[in-house]
């Protein structure tokens, strides 16, 4: 079988870690080449309390953080962009779109993954990235090696976190689930990566920065937005991103 590829593109340093940790790190373990486009470098987000950093080196603190992460799930290319935390939705699609498609030729993935329109926690650069991202692997597809584009989300069943109020699929919509409580700790240390973060982090997976693991997803939703898979059926609910895709490819 061919070298499987995954590419993650997503909107800030972190983003990779509360959506797709335990995904992440169990395909990096079967040898998947995962590569993460990163739009920004999270300069809008808390410096932490206390400030880890001044507001100036908070970009670069972030950066750190996200290649840190990267290098614990595994995640073999980083690629970071260089627009503005929370200004992302301004910057013309096309542009964005075409530096997607650059990632694309480069890393060149069987599987891409990106957020649901509504992007979770609803931030319009999680919308925005999700938007070109999608425009990337449809347009003129036939030129690039993508099989699959998955949305990640989470199901409606699932339980808030206190005091948030997350975007959600009804969980008959999800199409794909990735089960992997052994990467749990794995998921963990990359969230904890994030120091800045702390307090998102813990305020999302509460008791996480205490050593209580208890919340972090040991499992990942994902819905298959698009695919050109002739044929290709999902049954149920899939539990493998690369179903379906020929071994050749
Ligand atoms: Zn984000």
């Amino acid at each position: 079988m061919s070298t499987r590829r995954l590419l993650l593109v997503f909107a800030h340093p972190d983003d990779e870690s509360f959506t797709s940790a335990v995904t992440i790190a169990k395909y990096a373990a079967k040898g998947v080449e995962i590569s993460l486009v990163c739009a920004t470098r999270g300069q809008a987000g808390s410096a932490g309390d206390p400030p880890l950093c001044s507001p100036g080196e908070l970009p670069q603190v972030r950066e750190r953080e996200l290649r840190e992460a990267a290098q614990i799930l595994g995640i073999r290319h980083v690629e970071v962009l260089d627009y503005k935390d929370k200004h992302l939705s301004e910057v013309p699609q096309g542009i964005l779109c075409e530096q997607i498609r650059q990632a694309i030729r480069s890393y060149r993935p069987q599987v891409v993954i990106t957020f649901a329109p509504h992007g979770i926690s609803g931030h319009p650069d999680h919308r925005a990235i999700s938007s070109a991202t999608s425009q990337a692997v449809r347009e003129r597809s036939e030129t690039l090696p993508v099989r699959k584009l998955y949305h990640c989300t989470i199901p409606s069943t699932s339980p808030q976190p206190p005091g948030r109020t997350l975007h959600t699929d009804p969980y008959e919509e999800i199409t794909t689930e990735i089960t992997a409580p052994t990467f749990v700790p794995t998921a963990a240390r990359a969230l904890l990566a994030h120091r800045t973060q702390h307090k998102s982090v813990e305020g999302v997976f509460p008791g996480i920065t205490r050593g209580d693991l208890s919340r972090v997803r040991h499992v990942n939703h994902f819905i298959l937005a698009w695919h050109n898979l002739p044929g290709y059926r999902i049954v149920g609910k899939e539990n493998d991103l690369f179903a379906g895709i020929p071994a050749s490819d």
